[in-house]
């Protein structure tokens, strides 16, 4: 059997390290496993779901390199939908409701204010056929509800217990009681169908043999479960990972629009930094920068996710970001930095890099080489006798013994009050790449009119 799995965000917003750690786990098993990875957009919600936001997961899944080798819409699909309703309807599985919301919420609190759980009474199960002709003659549409499998119990009583169990390939033997759960609306009084039903028939339709995604949809599963079973199919293996947590130890879900893909792009920060990251955390595995997508997909094995939450911490992943940039070669970066205005070749690459903890970065210190800054004049009279020193051009990478050694024996200045007024007249800053390095690279008039105060 050919492995198929699916990434099914809604367009209602961009993608977040919470989606991207659902969408890379389902890439990386499809890489290793020799199967496909496909987009589903789950945009049945049409108020809320927008074209642009579609354009912006592509755009956020490619950038990452998590190409994907078809894509549906389930806007598209409506038909499929109308069909399997059909079926489940005519196998006695879907009922019409007329509750309104607030019906409905009134049903709830009397429920609870009788300590009982909240779950739907089935009273549109039990409607004859006069009773529902009048409510439709009222002009109320229905919604319908799928009939979960369960015993059925007294209006009043205590639910009794209906296990679905199915194994889990990250958290072992589950069990979901879906007696303790109201039977879900499919179909809304408008029409459209609703997430936990269309879900099943694409993955039914499609021929998908697992499901990978966050533990939220646990309960979920115990329902769906029971409505491939409906539909007369099979369904999938299923994973469930767990979800992210921050820094902090709290549930990141509320926060995750500050870490949307979008954002870390913007910040700077590397495709393969996002994706080791969002790989490795939450898996038994170390977390370091992987060069390309097929080195994590070797390591990926579902036995290798924790069940405990994920930590999320942004500074981790810029560090992460900072390691791999000081070992990318200057041809991975070329393109990246002429974009930023800030090819200054691969022997400016090589003095910076190991000073960057995002690319955006190297145009501040293009700057420092090629452009204007402003001289910090700590010790004048140091820098003005290291102009007279510099040695005549073409310089190189001995061009700063030469002309420290005689630096040093002019002024009997040495260490740190020697090379910190050299630092501050050169960048204007107080920490950065070599100096050695630095030197040929600016050249001599700029180091001269610098270390004479010059603003260049
Ligand atoms: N659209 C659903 C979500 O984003 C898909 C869940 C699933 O993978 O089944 O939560």
């Amino acid at each position: 059997m050919s492995v198929i799995v699916r990434f099914a965000p809604s367009p209602t917003g961009r993608l977040h390290v919470g989606n991207i750690r659902t969408a890379i786990l389902n890439w990386l098993f499809a890489r290793k496993s020799g199967g496909e990875f496909w987009l589903r957009l789950d945009d049945t919600d049409l108020e809320r779901s927008t074209p642009e936001f579609a354009n912006g997961i592509r755009e956020d899944l490619s950038w990452l390199g998590l190409e994907w080798t078809r894509e549906d819409r389930q806007s598209g699909r409506t038909a499929r939908y109308t069909a399997a309703a059909d079926l489940l309807r005519q196998r006695g599985r879907l009922y019409a409701c007329y509750e309104t919301e607030d019906e409905l919420d009134r049903k709830r609190k009397r429920q609870l204010a009788r300590g009982m759980p909240p779950i739907y009474d089935r009273s549109g199960l039990r409607l004859t056929e006069d009773e529902r002709a009048k409510l439709e003659s009222e002009g109320r549409r229905p919604h319908w509800r799928f009939r979960l499998d369960n015993s059925e119990t007294e209006t009043g009583t205590a639910p009794l217990p209906t296990i679905v169990s199915w194994n889990d390939l990250v958290r072992g033997d589950q069990t979901v009681d879906v007696g303790s759960v109201s039977d879900p609306v499919v179909i809304r009084a408008n029409g459209t169908f609703l997430y936990t039903f269309t879900s099943v028939v694409d993955d039914a339709e499609f021929g998908i043999t697992h499901i990978i995604r966050g533990e939220d949809h646990i309960t979920n599963t115990g329902v769906q479960i029971q409505l491939f079973e409906a539909l007369g199919k099979e369904p999938p293996a299923i994973a469930h990972h767990s979800l992210l947590i921050g820094a902090d130890g709290r549930a990141l879900s509320k926060r995750l629009g500050a870490f949307s893909i979008e954002r870390l792009r913007a910040a700077g920060l590397e495709p393969m930094a996002v994706a080791s990251y969002t790989a490795l955390i939450g898996t038994s595995d170390p977390i370091e920068a992987h060069p390309n997508l097929d080195a994590l997909a070797s390591l990926f094995a579902f036995n290798k996710i924790s069940m405990a939450p994920a930590r999320f911490d942004v500074d981790e992943l810029k560090a992460l970001n900072a390691r791999l940039l000081h070992k990318l070669p200057y041809a991975a970066v070329e393109e990246q930095l002429r974009a930023l205005g800030a090819d200054g070749g691969p022997a400016f690459w090589e003095a910076v890099r190991g000073n960057l903890s995002v690319l955006n970065d190297a145009a501040t210190w293009w700057q420092v080489i090629a452009g204007n800054i402003d001289p910090l004049i700590e010790n004048k009279e140091l820098t003005d006798s290291a102009a007279t020193l510099l040695p005549p051009e073409p310089w190189d990478d001995t061009t700063w013994e030469t002309w420290i050694g005689a630096l040093k024996t002019a002024s009997g200045i040495k260490g740190r009050a020697l090379f910190h007024p050299l630092r501050l007249a050169l960048t204007g800053l107080e920490d950065g790449p070599e100096l050695k390095v630095l030197l040929p690279l600016m050249g001599r008039a700029k180091v001269q009119e610098r270390l004479l105060g010059g603003a260049s």
